[in-house]
């Protein structure tokens, strides 16, 4: 990682997604600001439903965003045909979905799962890929298990090794650790910063997991559909990630950041808007000195 020479990999600006169904319209990503550096290991955190599945699958090429721009790697993702959509989706990034199934074939072991997006190397070379794969993951000696036979945990990890064959630029995870227990997710969630830390493949990951969210450089939160505030590991505490636990406080560990979008707008959390019983949509502003005083009209 260019410590020095950071640029930016994903660029979303205003990024809007609406879903249409017969009678219902759901904005599930109502004009989302977030820039992504090259080399980043970072995490989106935020509520069910509160639109973070379908800001990864834009980011994949999956699904098609409504509004807004996004730049990934230097490409306009509205901009690419159908045979460039291919090519990105198979080259520029790699996906481990949240639901297991679809990350793995039941009637194929996991040395061959791993060998299946590598549609145009030759045999020889797929297979030595994989065995290379499988040992990042820590998995070599379950090569010729099948799905049933590897425990959840093994399954993620024969996931992320499938995300990794086509050598992707970005690595995308839906909550990877979801399903998993405590010290699994942390071998995960160290797999991860290895993986960053010697290749300097730039990894988004999606999660409700306190303890990963804690242990990551930057934590974006994302509600209704925007992101709302940033937490920035404090420097002190990255040299002293083992620890931090579930019960380490985040205030202690991260500073907090509100976001103000190019145009200015902040958005004030609602639990702070209720309890200083603030209603409707006029407050009082007042800058004084170096700060910018907002209160109840
Ligand atoms: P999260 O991953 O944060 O739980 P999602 O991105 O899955 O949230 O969903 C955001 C919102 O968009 C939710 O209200 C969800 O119901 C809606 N949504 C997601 N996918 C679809 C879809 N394919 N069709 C209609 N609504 C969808
Ligand atoms: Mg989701």
């Amino acid at each position: 990682m260019g410590e020095n020479e950071k640029r930016p990999i994903i660029e979303c600006d205003n990024l809007v997604k609406i879903y249409k169904t017969e009678d219902i319209e759901v904005m599930a990503l109502q004009g989302l600001d977030i820039t992504i550096e090259q080399g980043e290991l970072m995490a989106i955190i935020g509520n069910s439903g509160s639109g973070k599945s379908t800001f990864l699958n834009m980011i994949g090429g999956l699904d098609r965003p409504s509004a807004g721009r996004l730049f990934v790697d230097g490409k306009d993702l509205f901009k690419l045909n159908e045979k460039e959509l291919v090519e990105y989706k198979r080259k520029t990034v790699g996906f481990v979905w949240q639901n297991n199934a679809r990350n793995l074939l039941p009637y194929l072991t996991a040395w061959e799962n791993i060998q299946m997006p590598m549609l145009f190397d030759t045999e020889k070379k797929k297979k030595e890929r994989a065995l290379q794969l499988l040992e990042l993951v820590g998995l070599s000696h379950k090569k010729n298990s099948f799905l049933n036979q590897l425990s959840g945990g093994e399954q993620q990890r024969i996931a992320i090794a499938i995300a990794l064959a086509n050598d992707p630029k970005i690595l995308l995870a839906d909550e990877p650790t979801g399903a998993v227990d405590v010290k699994t997710g942390t071998y995960i969630l160290d797999m991860f910063k290895e993986i960053n830390r010697e290749s300097g493949l730039t990894i988004v990951i999606v999660t409700h997991d306190r303890l990963l969210s804690k242990k990551v450089h930057r934590v974006a939160a994302i509600r209704d559909g925007k992101i709302s505030s940033e937490l920035i590991l404090k420097q002190d505490y990255a040299e002293r990630m083992n620890e931090i636990t579930a019960f380490t406080e985040t205030k202690e560990i991260q500073d907090e950041f509100v976001i103000l979008d190019r145009a200015g707008r902040v958005q004030i959390p609602r639990e702070v808007l209720e309890r200083l019983g603030i209603k409707g949509n006029k407050v009082r502003m007042d800058v004084e000195d170096d700060r910018i005083i907002i209160m109840k009209p």
